[in-house]
């Protein structure tokens, strides 16, 4: 068996461990008889993988018990929506605007879809700098100052621009989060936020299952029309059963976080996540080809982005291509940037181990030696 090292932004990296045990239990789980794939949800085999899945995430995010933790399906993208359907939309929210912080590609996206259901305010951009810094955005803790407020919506993580919030805003309202690139990355207080969204494939798990937290008070707001997939009363009252959910996933994120709380939980990969990315910004930092443009107090610890310097366009662009194919023969697999952005990007997330970083940055060396 030969393993690459993969810094893919998504789906990415899983603990081997944890694939040798999804390996181990795929035809037989639990002296069931049966793979985990084959269980009804609604069986006593199934109940215990999905409850454990729960239960680790409280224990490992300590999220208060006012809090439901709803299993879901139709990625991040789908909480786009979801979010003002169910706390904003048609007369809920009294007239009242949904504000948004564009910091990213994916912040955007959320904003935009929102404005199909409710009144947007795009209270603060980064745009102006290609979305490399956090903006500061106008203090909202005077009540007066939010009173027209639905809800406040931020991006955590920018997994594309690789930037992240250091400080969270302070509003009465309820704060929403996509956490989707860095959830469990390092320590987060879930009781100053109404709703945190992540999709599994990038810190939790494979994709298909959505990991929604969210305070009781903010569920049951749906306007009647509201499709009942997309209601999170509906899900919440169900145990998110109330269709199918997406069974395996749920039970590979159950080993994720197995593995996780085994390493020695939130303490111990907050230490090592930074380990591996205050060693990558200190190579960008010093090298002569390669660089972050992310500023300082923003960079993200999860994904970081990288340029090189090059005379004209063509050859920047020959450059960066040949580095990203010598890289995936050297076994380290997509380092190419995202496609709306170029350049490359690494993503770290909690399953790239350390020497997974010191191995690429080995690498890069021995690439800038050849190139400048
Ligand atoms: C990947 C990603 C998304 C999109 O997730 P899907 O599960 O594909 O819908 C949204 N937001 C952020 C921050 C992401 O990293």
């Amino acid at each position: 068996m030969k393993r690459v090292f993969n810094f893919s932004a998504g789906p990415s990296v899983l603990p081997l461990p944890v694939l040798e045990k999804a390996a181990a239990e795929m035809c037989d789980a639990n002296g069931s008889g049966q793979s985990v794939m084959e269980m009804s949800h609604r069986s006593k085999d199934y109940k215990p993988v999905i409850e454990k899945t729960e239960s680790l995430l409280r224990e490992l995010m300590d999220i208060p018990s006012n809090y439901k933790v709803l299993f879901l399906q139709g990625g991040a993208s789908l909480q786009f929506s979801m979010v003002p359907l169910n706390i904003a939309c048609c007369g809920s929210a009294g007239g009242k605007k949904a504000v948004y912080i564009d910091t990213g590609v994916w912040a955007d996206k959320a904003a935009k879809e929102a404005a199909k259901f409710t009144e947007v305010d795009v209270r603060a951009s980064s745009k102006d700098r290609s979305y490399t810094y956090i903006p500061d955005i106008p203090p909202g803790d005077e009540p007066a100052a939010c009173a027209g407020d639905a809800y406040y919506h931020i991006t955590l993580n920018n997994t594309i621009v690789g930037t992240k919030w250091t400080q969270l805003p302070d509003t009465p309202v309820p704060l929403v989060s996509d956490i989707s690139s860095c959830i469990l990355s390092e320590p987060l207080d879930v009781s100053r936020f109404g709703i945190l969204y992540a999709g599994a494939q990038k810190n939790l798990g494979p994709a298909g299952v959505t990991v929604v937290i969210i305070r009781e008070d903010l569920i049951g707001h749906a306007p009647p029309e509201t499709p009942a997939m997309l209601r999170y009363d509906i899900h919440a009252e169900e145990g998110s059963m109330y269709n199918t959910p997406p069974c395996y996933s749920i039970y590979m994120v159950g080993l994720v976080l197995e593995w996780l709380k085994n390493l020695g939980g939130i303490p111990a990969i907050t230490r090592l996540n930074h380990q591996k990315a205050d060693m990558f910004y200190q190579y960008l930092d010093n090298s002569e080809l390669f660089y972050s443009p992310v500023e300082k107090p923003f960079r993200s610890l999860m994904n970081i982005p990288f340029l090189a310097t090059a005379g004209d366009p063509d050859k920047l662009k020959e450059l960066e291509t040949r580095f990203v194919k010598e890289a995936a023969a050297a076994g380290f697999v997509n380092l190419a940037g995202h496609r709306l952005v170029g350049g490359m990007r690494a993503s770290i997330y909690n399953a790239m181990p350390v020497e997974g970083v010191q191995a690429l940055i080995q690498f890069m060396q021995k690439f800038e030696k050849g190139a400048v």
